[in-house]
């Protein structure tokens, strides 16, 4: 499986690119070694590639730490996944471990914060015969819930919390399960919130000793609900449910959890599997994922939202962030739809230089998509964001996912200009 990911290998550092003002941190990644550890001042974003689904560890210039989802798809994952770093353990018992040997580095292994973008089972696990159920009984462990068991969470916030009834509710094994798991956290004391659109200080920074102006999370979107760029100010979209024909209601995708993560001069957006799909225009207010990109406005890194699928990354969500860097969490062989990467690589949207990662390219897709999938900068492996101290630079390094080694595949700086 070696061919799955790059062989660029780039290694440039900080001194090379004449970085000014870095220091000798971002130096210390070397092609073939294991992820240097994560330092303070830095801001790490790891997209962990299990091959199930999508999760996001973010680790702050303070420590602060937030995961945005824990997929587990499929269960018993169909034979056409591509696992990692295997079979052996489930999805989210990998993501937990992951987490609990990067976060060490904080000196205190917990998650101040996760986010869940949307309810489906690439996102917060999926559950079935294989599925063991908690110590308690309460629920079963995938995904969420099993990186709760490893890893202690502060506070946990999604889009639907307390009712789970908008826009009809989702009414699925994955999705009771995952609500079993909330209610019996709030039971046990533990902090539960619904996602504030507009709002900088849900995920706000929890263990600097004083305040980080440099660094703020800014919610986007979530529920056809969207931030209007202005104070916290939102708009609503979406036309009241009740009035829309059934097949007009938007589903979980479009509903799912938007973000801009700022430090310094960098920004990040990752909007979860939001869509820019308007049906060819019947549906226009459907299409959420343009006005939060908008309201985000240009960034360095952006996730590419719904997997770099056909409904996605329209062009005015391309036009609006702009990115220097697309990441593209695939794990199945529809991941990246073609139209959608195409759009992530045009220079007519935007132009300039660009490297799209993807965390895991099946060889589907590679042969379904060769002219494009061929001017991808990474197929596969974790793809860890290192932005440098006060975020004039960063860097992505792509690491190993066949074990927890976390070897450096490749290295690629970026210094803001
Ligand atoms: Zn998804």
């Amino acid at each position: 499986m070696s061919a799955a990911f790059t062989r660029r290998g780039l290694v440039l550092g900080a001194a090379a690119l004449g970085v000014a003002g870095v220091g000798p941190a971002l130096d210390e990644d070397v092609v073939g070694q294991p992820l240097r550890p994560w330092r303070r001042g830095g801001l790490d974003i790891h997209h962990i590639a299990t091959g199930r689904g999508d999760s996001t560890l973010i680790i702050g210039p303070d420590g602060t730490s937030m995961m945005i989802d824990a997929g587990a798809s499929g269960t018993p994952p169909p034979a056409s996944l591509d696992i990692r770093p295997g079979p052996e353990r489930r999805a989210g018992e990998w993501i937990g471990r992951y987490a609990r040997r990067h976060l060490a580095a904080t000196g205190e292994p917990r998650l101040d914060a996760f986010l869940v973008s949307h309810l489906h089972p690439d996102h917060l696990g999926d559950v079935g015969p294989d599925t063991p159920p908690a110590p308690n009984g309460a629920y079963q462990l995938t995904g969420v819930s099993d990186v709760a068991a490893l890893v202690p969470i502060g506070l946990l916030v999604d889009g639907g919390y307390p009712d789970y009834a908008f826009p009809r509710g989702v009414d699925a094994p994955f999705a009771r399960n995952y609500v079993a798991f909330v209610r019996e956290r709030v039971r046990a004391g533990g902090r539960v919130e619904r996602f504030r659109v507009g709002a900088a200080d849900q995920f706000a920074p929890r263990r600097a000793a004083a305040a980080l102006p440099d660094f703020e999370i800014r919610n986007l979107a979530a529920n056809g609900e969207v931030w209007t760029g202005r104070g916290t100010e939102t708009r609503r979209l979406f036309p009241p449910i009740e009035s829309l024909a059934r097949d007009d209601i938007p589903d979980e995708n479009a509903c799912s959890a938007a973000i801009r993560l700022r430090y310094g001069a960098f920004g990040y957006f990752a909007a979860g599997d939001l869509t820019s799909n308007s049906f060819d225009g019947a549906l226009p207010w459907r299409d959420v994922e343009t006005p939060a990109a908008q309201a985000a406005g240009p960034v360095d890194v952006a996730v590419a939202a719904h997997h770099g699928m056909f409904d996605a990354t329209g062009p005015d969500v391309v036009r609006a962030l702009k990115p220097r860097v697309w990441i593209i969490q695939a794990w199945h062989a529809a991941h990246p739809s073609p139209d959608a990467l195409e759009r992530m690589l045009s220079q007519r949207l935007y132009p300039g230089p660009r490297e799209v990662f993807a965390t895991g390219l099946s060889p589907a897709n590679e042969l379904a998509h060769k002219w494009l999938t061929d001017r991808l900068a990474a197929r596969g492996g974790h793809v860890v964001v290192r932005v440098a101290p006060g975020g004039g630079s960063y860097r992505v390094v792509v690491t190993d996912n066949h074990d927890e080694a976390d070897r450096v595949f490749s290295i690629s700086d970026h210094r803001r200009s």
